[in-house]
């Protein structure tokens, strides 16, 4: 079905009554735009079919992290056990219990209660949680297809796929997924730590790990021999923040060398709970890896995004996603040069978007970038998007979901990002700081312009 600007706000009354009447305007020259996700995760068919507690779990920050809670396979083995298997489970480690806990509370968000309203408008049900997902799991026998309706709705073209956090996938299910959301293109990224976690294992030299960590990381951007899963990258990505905090290039390799002699003697005998002491082992090898990842970035002109801000606690160290301590790798200065990497802090650091706002407009090579604050915020966007352009240029801040797991955040991203853009926009036209014209050329730029540029995509 195509729905116009108006059809899209239909459900909420009040909202586009106490819009000012340029906002329909802006809304309406906005709200079809294509729009380019810069930073993204793969959707399997894993979530076809699925109940209101697992669609909770599995959309939510808190809750998807919830195997982590347990000791390694528990929650896994719960999850596909059969009734004695789940009861002696429960007995041990209070497993439904503690489901039930967190499920009930994430359920009661105002985002949970939002995004059941706007499925049901897409949807065509009431606006109840169980209904929404009845008629889900009604689309989920053509999945893929209501995949990529998702995708036609908020009329997304490219995105820009981390490939990092895959949920254990390979290249098959990584293809089935970019062939169901067709005509939108996948562009893929190589996560550094992907290489790290081949390598980390093995029983080698420093010597013959330095070298084949470099040869593999060339081979993931050339897509030559494996790949990234079989292609090419379009640039890179860094999870090295939430371990260690300030990240310092560090070009010596023998202080890598002694962190990787401390690896091979540590190698699983820290516990796995003890998160500071496992990443302290490794800090300066990352630390090293992450120095040759960024100059071979700087040497082909393609950017570096960094983890930075956002949860996915319990693992992460929340203390150390500060904005700020990146501002080393922005300078990257080596005989006496600054030499200005493409920078993109992720998730607009949030909740820190003002220090990553204010790098991004101190540092000219430092991007900005949307995800998890869209579509987490939802209705706050508004200020959010607001606070990002007092002092952002417009051809810096890139959109992006951050979306996993669930195809629905793809969609909510979008349809979120350009209403509440298209709110931040009008009021900029109020005030006379943005023309018309001026404010739905800031939206090209943010929803799709800047992502092909910086990334050169065709
Ligand atoms: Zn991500």
């Amino acid at each position: 079905m195509q729905r116009n600007a108006a059809d899209r706000l239909e459900h909420l009354p009040l909202f586009r009554s106490k819009q000012h009447p340029l906002f329909s305007k802006i809304f309406e020259a906005i709200y079809d735009l294509p729009v380019d996700d810069t930073h993204c995760h793969i959707i399997t068919d894993r979530d076809a079919f699925t109940s209101p507690q697992r669609f909770v779990e599995r959309i939510s920050l808190a809750g998807y992290p919830i195997p982590n809670y347990f000791p390694y396979g528990v929650y896994d083995r719960w999850l596909k056990g059969d009734d004695a298997t789940k009861h002696d489970l429960n007995k041990q480690f209070d497993i439904q219990n503690k489901v039930d806990g967190i499920t009930h509370d994430i359920a009661q968000s105002v985002f949970m209660k939002f995004l059941v309203k706007e499925l049901a408008q897409f949807l065509e049900c009431e606006p109840r949680m169980e209904a929404v997902i009845e008629a889900r799991n009604e689309r989920g026998k053509n999945y893929w297809g209501y995949v990529n309706s998702l995708f036609r709705d908020v009329n997304l073209e490219n995105i820009m796929l981390d490939t990092g956090y895959a949920e254990g996938c390979g290249a098959a299910e990584i293809t089935s997924f970019e062939e169901a959301i067709l005509p939108c293109r996948t562009n893929r990224l190589a996560r550094i730590e992907m290489i790290q976690k081949e390598l980390f294992p093995l029983d080698i030299t420093f010597d013959e790990y330095e070298q084949r960590f470099s040869a593999r990381m060339r081979e993931m951007l050339d897509g030559d021999g494996k790949g990234n899963y079989g292609k090419k990258s379009y640039g890179m990505k860094s999870y090295l923040l939430p371990y260690i905090g300030l990240i310092r290039p560090l070009h010596d390799r023998s202080v890598a060398q002694a962190s990787w002699k401390e690896l091979r003697a540590s190698f699983h005998k820290i516990p796995q709970m003890d998160r500071e002491s496992g990443y302290n082992v490794t800090k300066d090898l990352c630390r090293y890896n992450f120095t040759i990842a960024l100059e071979e970035c700087l040497k082909r002109d393609i950017p570096m995004q960094i983890h930075t801000g956002d949860g996915e606690a319990p693992d992460v160290i929340l203390r150390n996603q500060d904005p700020f301590y990146l501002e080393e790798v922005c300078r990257f200065d080596r005989d006496n040069m600054m030499r200005m990497p493409k920078i993109i802090p992720l998730h607009a650091g949030f909740p820190s978007v003002g220090k990553a706002a204010w790098l991004s407009h101190l540092y000219p090579n430092c991007y900005f970038e949307l995800s998890i604050m869209t579509p987490f915020v939802h209705q706050n966007l508004f200020q959010r998007y607001m606070q990002v352009m007092e002092v952002v240029p417009l051809s810096k801040i890139m959109y992006a979901s951050d979306a996993y797991h669930i195809p629905e955040l793809y969609w909510l991203a979008g349809r979120w990002g350009k209403r509440y853009l298209a709110q931040a926009l009008t009021e900029h036209v109020i005030g006379g700081s943005l023309g018309f014209e001026e404010a739905v050329e800031a939206a090209e730029m943010i929803l799709f312009k800047n992502n092909r540029s910086l990334y050169r995509l065709d």
